[in-house]
């Protein structure tokens, strides 16, 4: 069932030179797109959908972030082998395994139980497990047990950024998260600059669903 042929290679080859063409720059992020077989992440039925750049939905009314979300967000993360990064909305897993495949040391924590176990099927699957942490809760506070981290990505629309996220970054680690209302964000992207200074920075609109928690919307 988990087969990755020529012809997926090759959808996957087209969908990165879409990505190009959109702007993605960093080699590093593309070849991570380029070598993770995203429609193992989608329902089988689903083939023809898994390379089209968009977003798609998976179980629990969530989705799995458009291609282009996905480069975006990690472009802007930064991400160098070695780096403890924390992820917050696990979904498919799709990203945890680009940011794995990167060679970073992953943590990732999703709010759906369904979820979470899948996922942690995915990266068995993919033979990531030894570098991916998965864990199965409120994401929105954090995981300030393995703190600190170097990246801080957030993968669902935060109302805000919790300043006990911010607190979880390491010196010098940046965080990239969507902020907005329920309907629209713009990417944020914090660095902490040192003990209580942080720089922001306000890129592109996206849509992203919900952050849910003690941080996030209420349901
Ligand atoms: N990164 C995912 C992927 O690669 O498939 C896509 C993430 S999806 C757009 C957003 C995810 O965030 C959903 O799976 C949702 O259940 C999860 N989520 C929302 N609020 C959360 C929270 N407080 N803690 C952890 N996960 C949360």
């Amino acid at each position: 069932m988990y087969k990755d042929e020529y012809r997926h290679k090759g959808m996957r080859r087209q969908l990165v030179n879409k990505l190009r063409q959109k702007g993605i720059k960093d080699e590093r992020v593309l070849q991570a797109i380029e070598l993770i077989p995203r429609h193992w992440f989608l329902d089988s039925a689903f083939l023809e959908h898994a390379y089209q750049d968009k977003a798609f939905p998976i179980d629990e009314g969530q989705t799995i972030s458009q291609p282009y979300t996905v480069a975006y967000q990690t472009e802007l993360l930064q991400v160098t082998p070695g780096m403890r990064v924390l992820e917050i909305g696990t979904g498919s897993g799709y990203q945890a395994c680009i940011l794995a495949a990167m060679g970073a040391k992953v943590f990732t924590i999703e709010y759906h139980d369904k979820l979470f176990k899948k996922a942690k099927q995915m990266f068995t699957l993919m033979g990531l497990e030894k570098h991916i942490q998965a864990f199965c809760g409120d994401g929105s506070k954090g995981l300030p047990q393995y703190a600190p981290f170097d990246r801080i990505l957030i993968t669902a629309a935060a109302p805000g950024i919790p300043k006990e996220l911010k607190n979880q970054l390491a010196i010098g680690g940046r965080l990239v998260a969507p902020v907005g209302d329920q309907h629209t964000q713009r990417m944020h992207c914090i660095v902490r600059k040192s003990e209580d200074t942080f720089e922001e920075i306000v890129g592109d609109f996206f849509k992203f669903v919900p952050l849910l928690g003690k941080y996030g919307w209420k349901k």
